[in-house]
């Protein structure tokens, strides 16, 4: 049997689903891990510290999530990636029995200081103006060579350095069931020039990723086998993003390849779909594609059409902690005054824990008197939402009833009684 890898199960175009055009990279699957198996599309919460946000770990077990993904540069500056190797590994040190994911602290390291956000409107795309931002530049708190980069610790100020090497390093001491390889991150706002730059960098960072992937699991032979995810960047060119597809698809450096694949950089919304899929026709079909930072409904469905496996993205618990909540009416804010004597369940029908047991009554009161509480509900709520979500999507993969699935849930979403999002918010 599998103990680690990807087992690909129905294709979104086979049998029943004959009839669908322009979709045809969609699929389910199973990744195996050590610690248990994800099926595939899932999403994964975010639990950046060790920990996701306000709610334990049997909580997000009963949300239905089936792994959880953490940020190796928060956990190598605190606690430090050796606290949690003598711990036992990330999934026994934070009480979560199931796998767990590690990304590669590059988006960190490379967004400190600049504040973009992984998917970005059109209009802000290609114009080379925001070069110096990603350039060696002594405003920035990281700076990019041909070897690594150095950044500056947002806790205190002090400087580290980030080389492929290091990164492998620090994730096998985490001891993921996942983890990504060191890649340089490149903004929409960069020349078509840099990003060609930095994604002949990031190939060069993925061959010595794979190298010092080798070494450390041979070094730590008694350790359960940790999967290595490639990072695909390439922003918004077709030919770069092939061309990273293609080259980490095929890179194998001491008989050792990559055991998955991430898209990387930021997206595009409007092209998001067409990008995942340039990438997943280049991509072997036999390993997983795990999508970096997305959480919205319409964004989930146009990622599996094109062929991603699983998602992760803080969204769902940040915005919970700001009272907005998600339905399948669109997205609303439980501290608007209407909700002040407002009984009934938090999102009528919903089978999470807050809903079956708290009203938006309670919620709203325990969101303006500030109480913890009011953080951990709203975030096992979100959770669930999304987690359920895509979980639906798979379901209605596996059983051919896709289409309408799809229809109806964006539907009511986009056109509910929130409109997407409340304006109040
Ligand atoms: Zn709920």
């Amino acid at each position: 049997m599998h103990t680690t890898g990807f087992t690909l199960q129905t294709r979104l175009d086979d049998g029943a689903h004959g009839k669908l055009t322009g979709c045809p990279l969609g699929r389910t699957g199973v990744i195996h891990t050590p610690h248990g198996d994800i099926e595939t599309p899932a999403f994964i919460p975010v639990g950046t510290k060790a920990t996701v946000k306000a709610v334990l770990p049997e909580s997000v077990a009963a949300i239905g999530a089936q792994a959880v993904l953490a940020n190796a540069y928060h956990l190598y500056l605190q606690p430090g990636s050796e606290i949690i190797d003598e711990a036992g590994g990330l999934s026994t040190f934070m009480n979560w029995p199931g796998p767990t994911y590690t990304d590669s602290g590059g988006f960190q390291v490379l967004s400190l200081g600049s504040g973009f956000k992984k998917v970005l409107s059109q209009e802000f795309s290609g114009t080379g103006k925001n070069d110096l931002a990603m350039a060696p530049s002594k405003e920035r708190l990281a700076n990019v060579d041909d070897d690594g980069v150095w950044f500056r610790s947002h806790l205190d100020g002090s400087e580290h350095r980030f080389t492929p090497e290091v990164s492998m390093r620090i994730q096998h001491e985490l001891g993921a069931d996942i983890m990504f390889a060191f890649d340089e991150l490149t903004t929409l706002l960069n020349s078509r020039g840099y990003q060609e730059e930095a994604l002949e960098r990031t190939r060069r960072w993925a061959q010595r990723c794979l190298a010092a992937h080798r070494e450390l699991t041979d070094s730590r032979a008694t350790k359960p086998y940790q999967q290595l995810f490639g990072v695909i960047q390439g922003a918004q060119y077709e030919d770069l993003r092939r061309k990273a597809a293609r080259d980490l698809g095929a890179m194998e450096v001491n008989g050792q390849r990559f055991d998955g694949f991430g898209i990387g950089g930021a997206l595009e919304k409007e092209n998001l779909g067409t990008i995942v899929g340039w990438v997943s026709e280049e991509l072997p079909e036999d390993r997983a594609r795990h999508l970096l930072g997305i959480s919205e409904p319409d964004d989930f469905f146009a990622a599996v059409e094109a062929g991603a496996d699983t998602f992760d993205c803080v969204n769902p618990s940040r915005v919970a902690r700001n009272a907005a909540i998600y339905s399948p009416d669109g997205r609303f804010n439980v501290t608007r005054q209407q909700f002040k004597r407002d009984f009934g369940p938090l999102v009528p029908g919903c089978q999470c824990y807050t809903c079956t047991h708290y009203s938006r009554a309670y919620l709203h009161h325990a969101f303006k008197a500030k109480e913890m509480i009011s953080s951990t509900l709203a975030t096992i709520h979100n959770e669930y939402f999304t987690v359920q979500l895509v979980a639906g999507i798979r379901r209605a993969m596996a059983d051919g009833a896709y289409t309408e699935f799809k229809k109806e849930t964006l539907g009511r979403f986009y056109a509910g009684q929130w409109g997407r999002v409340d304006s109040a918010e």
